[in-house]
């Protein structure tokens, strides 16, 4: 069976899947894993088609130090327990950069210019590369293909792309760039089937999870999204602020005395929903909890997401349709119909009883913008764009790079 690994890795867990390759080159998901706790409490998990459970192992601190150990183990666990063998490895890259606007797959050219994109992504593109170099380094003959989360916003215009500073900064790829691509671009390629009459529109789609975005699309396209330079913009997200005055970094700096790195690691982890309302990260808690500031963050969630529509809707010009998706968008009823609410003025008005059993359609028959729900899937994306980069190289048979 010839497969292809999908690898996601991030400061402390590595996550994997597994598709095989069937007739005509559809891609089926087998197997589902990660190593958590990289550093803390190590723990390979993995669990096949029917979410069986495949593997549950507890490994001593010492074992994963970081993320090339983890891979490691995780190479070894599908190399020599279940003889998988894939054909080619598709890697989630955070940052492409103003350079990649498309999947390309890897040499160590490809491996030195993304290293140059670290001070873009300090705390992603690090240990996105690492397990890129160490597959490099084992299997030099194995096809590897990176797939950037930038890369889907390539196609903003220069005012979109821009912010108000000197033009050397934008030069030197001080940009607007926007990020969850990968999910964003499973959405649009998914729109056709779903919703034929809409993909060609106005569409926003809003990636609410642990990173929270908005994209603004148009035939497909993203012309706007709530995210710039970092992942750190737009939304409120579960640890992250999103919209900030950046002189609150200078407060936090001059009166605060925090060191770049202090702010960094504040910004990155001690804010958004966990910082206001100083209960939790994870909105299943706030949505459980009496507390009135959980009550506060996700008023405030809701708030954040509503302002930033009506940007998005301006920069479209209108709206056809509006798609929720990822964990809270894809899973919390309560959000989708809070959101709504507010958004009634564009012509959005939900069916309670489709939104409460998390339908695909889940706005009033003969409403003005019909609203969504569509299961993203980076990982599919990532192994879809491999199989196509894979299929496409000159002159190269694929099955002769096997590892041996
Ligand atoms: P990521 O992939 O970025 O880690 P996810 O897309 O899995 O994030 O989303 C995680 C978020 O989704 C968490 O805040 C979690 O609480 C929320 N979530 C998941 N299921 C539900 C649910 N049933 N109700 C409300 N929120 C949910």
């Amino acid at each position: 069976m010839d497969t292809i690994l999908v690898i996601n890795a991030g400061s402390s867990s590595v996550k994997f899947q597994v598709f095989s390759i069937e007739g005509e080159g559809r891609l089926r998901r087998r197997i589902k894993g990660q190593i958590d706790g990289i550093g803390s409490r190590p723990r390979l998990r993995a669990s096949g088609v029917n979410g069986d459970s495949m593997a549950d192992r507890a490994y001593p601190i010492e074992a994963v130090p970081d993320v090339a150990a983890a891979m490691a183990i995780a190479g070894d666990w599908l190399r020599h327990e279940l003889r998988i063998d894939p054909i080619a490895v598709g890697h989630r890259v955070v940052h492409g950069g103003p350079d990649y606007g498309k999947p390309v797959l890897i040499d160590h050219g490809v491996v030195a210019r993304l290293e140059r994109f670290i001070p873009l992504a300090p705390l992603h593109q690090p240990h996105n590369l690492s397990p890129i170099r160490s597959i490099l380094a084992a299997f030099p003959a194995l096809p590897q293909v990176a797939c950037f989360d930038t890369a889907f916003h390539r196609t903003h215009s220069a005012v979109a792309d821009h912010y108000a500073i000197p033009h050397q900064l934008h030069a030197e790829g001080v940009r607007r760039y926007g990020f969850h691509g990968l999910s964003y671009e499973y959405i649009a390629k998914s729109l056709p089937q779903i919703a034929p009459d809409i993909a060609q529109g106005r569409v926003i789609v809003a990636h609410l999870g642990s990173g929270a975005s908005m994209c603004a699309m148009k035939s497909g396209q993203s012309v706007e999204s709530t995210m710039g330079f970092t992942a750190l913009d737009g939304l409120p997200m579960g640890t992250r602020p999103g919209q900030l005055d950046p002189g609150v970094v200078l407060y936090l700096m001059s009166e605060e005395g925090m060191s770049a790195s202090k702010v960094q690691d504040f910004l990155y982890r001690e804010c958004g929903l966990k910082g206001l309302s100083g209960v939790s990260n994870d909105m299943r808690e706030l949505e459980a909890s009496a507390d009135g500031k959980a009550a506060l963050a996700i008023d405030y969630f809701v708030h954040r997401i509503c302002l930033n529509v009506g940007m998005l809707a301006a920069a479209l010009q209108g709206l056809d349709a509006f798609v929720f998706t990822a964990g809270i968008g894809e899973n919390s009823a309560r959000i989708r119909a809070r959101v709504s609410e507010r958004l009634e003025w564009l012509g959005i008005a939900l069916d309670a009883a489709e939104n409460t059993r998390h339908s695909r359609l889940i706005s009033r028959s003969g409403t003005l913008v019909p609203v969504y729900v569509v299961p993203t899937d980076e990982e599919l994306m990532v192994a879809q764009h491999t199989l196509s980069l894979l299929m496409n190289r000159p002159s190269t048979n694929p099955r002769q790079e096997r590892v041996p």
